[in-house]
């Protein structure tokens, strides 16, 4: 009889010429072996290593202004680098997908110290709506809808909103940028969230403002409430 593992290498490779697949960030033809991006690339990604729950640099940063349990970054921000451009596609060239794989890396990586345990909400920095019609999708949707299924813990963009349209924040310094934001976000309905803990997540943590006016009115508005913070990258 002919070995069913004939059958399915031929499977395998009908799959990859009906539906190939290419890597998120040099756009190569991936192998089997490749999951979302390939080994070269890979190879160019660098873990934090910030996998225990506070004292890291990026809680370090984020806990010196605003009253926070638990943060971390799951990569460094290279601007010349593999991140750079991953990141990039996942912001501005339509692969909202790529938040997969940085869902995989958080499973991978903080399921152990328990980053997740007795958070009760997933939310992302909210974009203004029209920012978001405008990009039509927010990068960290596929992101936490990830989250949610790995790690039990319900995510929501209909709690955190963007209420002021605020300019970029790429050419400011740490002082404009957290004037910029001060007064941007609200919530809908605090009184229904009192005592929960949440965890806000981000793509790239520069100064930390926008995270930080996030986390604020999070932790001002909501009655008894926690906040932990998850950022793609950081900027160190
Ligand atoms: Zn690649």
């Amino acid at each position: 009889m002919f070995p069913l593992k004939y059958l399915k290498r031929g499977y395998k490779d009908v799959l990859n010429i009906l539906y190939p697949r290419f890597c998120l960030s040099c756009n190569k033809l991936l192998q089997d072996s490749e999951r979302e991006i390939c080994h070269v690339c890979q190879a160019d990604l660098h873990l934090t290593g910030f996998d225990y729950l506070n004292g890291n640099p990026v809680y370090e940063k984020l806990s010196a202004i605003v009253n926070i349990e638990r943060a971390t970054a799951l990569y460094l921000f290279d601007k010349s680098g593999v991140i750079q451009e991953l990141i990039h596609n996942l912001k501005y060239n339509n692969h909202p997908e790529i938040g997969n794989f940085f869902a995989q890396t958080a499973l991978d990586y903080l399921s152990n110290p328990g980053f997740f345990t007795g958070v009760d909400y997933i939310v992302p920095v909210p974009l203004h709506p029209k920012k978001q019609r405008w990009r039509g999708y927010n990068q960290m949707t596929e992101f936490g809808r990830n989250l949610e299924n790995f790690f039990s813990v319900p995510y929501s963009e209909k709690i955190l909103i963007r209420q002021i349209y605020t300019e970029s924040q790429t050419k400011k310094n740490a002082l404009q940028r957290r004037e910029n934001v001060k007064n941007a976000f609200r919530i809908l309905q605090a009184t229904n969230y009192t005592g929960k803990h949440f965890v806000i997540i981000d793509d790239v943590i520069t100064t930390g403002a926008t995270v930080e006016a996030c986390a604020e009115t999070i932790l001002n508005t909501i009655p008894h409430s926690k906040v932990s913070i998850l950022a793609l990258t950081m900027v160190l």
